[in-house]
């Protein structure tokens, strides 16, 4: 007899309170011991592991299993022998005597070790992903996901928010990146474009009269990956009408203090608010850490006929800071060499660095800056005896570039970090705008349907550069968790953003008439965000890659090592939608 699947246990879940109980339990043998007239195999399902104990004429069975067999067994909970406890395993004081085993399924030898220390490569991990999620670490990631989701859709919903989907298939939306086409087999020539956010619907959905609105929505961005991006991702997407910033700042973090504890993890009440050109000039980015010091000093002003040429030309033409190091004064030539290295990829034509010992002063810049000038420059960044000036100028740009990843280097090189604590704040005011040099026009910061500051508005034909944004970013451990903004209204208003941005009417009407169609029926006040669960997760999860938050990811190339995704279509696939082959000739003519 088979109790229901719903009745049967988990594995990881039994205690002494189970003890005398008769069980039927499932799951994966995970190693079996053969101690002679005695078998020990650990079950293992989602939830942990127990042991199973197979005795007199259970012996044979017990011996003739292998690991990953799939099983079912019946037996009796009792307590482990005297000494035979493991105080490190949640179900380790007591053990199942085995009456009766089915096999379900046998197991080949796995191509690498199914346990939490593993020292399979990721590529063979995500090759055999299903064995990689048996881990019990990953398989914790996948339940702690799943925890934040179920929380956050509690809490919206407490919060009078309800989740509305959102298509998939749709029309560009502008955040930035590149879009992933899907050719129309009924259109031919037209394409869907994945959507990189709900932005647009989110906000139609204001005109709608929904007023919250919540999803927990997939996107999809087509960017060169890093260890924190993946080409589909997804956001906790947000968007309230008659709301001010005040109202997602209280909200969001409201969630924070509702999921973050899942982790162990307590949000303070409210978040520290950081004005975005603030957090550029003491971190040298809008996503600063602030955990630890460090912070960018202004050096700029001693510059002008300091005496050391490469400081005045970079004070003239943009920015000079640095950062102090304290007790850094001890780095060895060969150290400071890599720190110049390091910065490097951010433009910068390397460190200059400044020290104070006991015996004096010291930097290569000391013959031209003379040891006053060398003191001057120590003083004014306040390093004292012992302490390392690292220096870098240039463009203002590759200044805070250079200077903040530095800063974050340093941190983790001498473990300035302190274990455990955690900060959280808000990014406000950033620039409504970005200049490309490189295509010699104005980018949105944040993306074209953001408000202005009002009071700045009318300067966004005389002088654009100058008005910021009604955006927002939540930041966690130098980590950007979230942006969004209040969003513009009126559809004259948007208009001339769009002329800001390059987008004359036509492009606008052809793009976003819709939306533009859509502000001429009463559009309420509205704004929003998008938090990265992905990131949430992975932080809370303490992991450093989101690929071990997400089931199925994809590497950095964007494939999917299991299914072989990307992969070719056959030739007539492609003809039924008009793209090369036999069929692509015909709607072509
Ligand atoms: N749609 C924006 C994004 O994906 C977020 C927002 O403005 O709500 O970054």
């Amino acid at each position: 007899m088979t109790v229901s699947a719903w009745e049967r246990p988990w594995c990881g879940r039994l205690s002494r309170s189970d003890l005398g109980r008769e069980v039927e339990l499932v799951g994966w043998v995970r190693r079996r011991r053969d101690l002679g007239g005695l078998v020990f195999v650990d079950l293992r399902d989602r939830t942990g592991l127990v042991q199973l104990v197979f005795e007199d004429a259970m012996v044979g069975e017990g011996e003739k299993l292998s690991g990953q067999d799939v099983l079912r067994v019946r037996g009796v909970v009792r307590e482990r022998a005297e000494g035979q406890a493991n105080p490190d395993l949640p179900t380790g004081e007591v053990e199942i005597r085995v009456d009766e085993l089915e096999v379900l399924a046998e197991a080949e030898t796995p191509p690498f070790v199914i346990e939490d220390d593993t020292n399979a490569s990721e590529d063979l991990r995500l090759t055999y992903r299903y064995l990689d999620l048996r881990r019990p670490v990953m398989a914790a990631n996948l339940v702690l996901r799943h925890r934040v989701v179920a929380e956050t859709r509690r809490y919206f919903d407490e919060m009078g928010f309800i989740e509305v989907e959102t298509p998939i298939l749709t029309r560009s939306t502008p955040e930035g990146a590149r879009d992933f086409l899907v050719p129309s087999r009924l259109h031919k020539g037209s394409y869907y474009a994945l959507p990189q956010s709900p932005q647009l619907f989110k906000q139609l959905l204001q005109v709608a009269g929904i007023g919250r609105y919540v999803q927990i929505a997939r996107c999809f961005r087509d960017e060169d990956l890093r260890a924190d991006r993946q080409p589909e991702f997804t956001q906790i997407d947000v968007e309230a009408s008659f709301v001010r910033e005040e109202d997602i700042f209280v909200l969001t973090e409201g969630l924070f203090r509702r999921i973050f504890p899942l982790a162990g993890i307590q949000p303070p009440e409210t978040f520290p608010r950081l004005e975005h050109a603030e957090a550029m000039e003491r971190f040298g980015t809008d996503r600063p850490d602030t955990r630890f010091g460090l912070e960018l000093v202004e050096l700029g002003p001693l510059c002008p006929g300091c005496g050391f040429r490469v400081l005045e030309a970079a004070a003239a033409e943009g920015r000079v800071k640095g950062i102090v190091l304290p007790g850094g004064a001890t780095l060895s030539r060969k150290q400071l060499d890599a720190l110049s290295e390091f910065v490097r990829p951010y433009g910068a034509a390397g460190v200059l660095w400044l020290k104070r010992t006991a015996e004096g002063v010291a930097s290569p810049a000391k013959k031209a800056l003379r040891e006053a000038g060398v003191e001057r420059f120590l003083d004014a960044a306040g390093a004292g005896v012992g302490d390392l000036l690292l220096v870098v100028g240039g463009a203002e740009k590759v200044v805070f570039a250079a200077l903040g990843a530095l800063r974050v280097h340093l941190a983790r090189e001498h473990r300035l970090i302190p274990a455990g604590r955690h900060d959280f704040l808000w990014v406000t005011n950033f620039p409504l705008l970005e200049w490309s040099e490189e295509d010699g026009r104005f980018y949105a910061c944040h993306h074209p349907f953001t408000a202005p500051r009002p009071e700045e508005a009318d300067r966004l034909e005389s002088d654009p550069a100058s008005v910021h944004a009604r955006a927002y970013d939540v930041v966690m451990d130098g980590v950007e968790l979230g942006g969004g903004s209040i969003r513009i209204n009126d559809p004259a208003l948007q208009r001339r953003m769009f002329a800001a941005l390059g987008i004359g009417e036509e492009e606008a009407s052809a793009r976003f008439g819709f939306l533009l169609e859509a502000f001429r029926y009463g559009v309420p006040p509205h704004g929003g965000i998008a938090l990265g669960l992905d990131r949430i997760v992975m932080l809370m999860a303490g992991r450093e890659s989101i690929r071990d938050v997400i089931a199925f990811p994809k590497t950095t190339s964007g494939s999917c090592l299991m299914t072989g995704a990307p992969a070719a279509v056959d030739a007539a696939q492609l003809a039924e939608l008009g793209l090369g082959g036999g069929g692509g000739e015909r709607t072509r003519g």
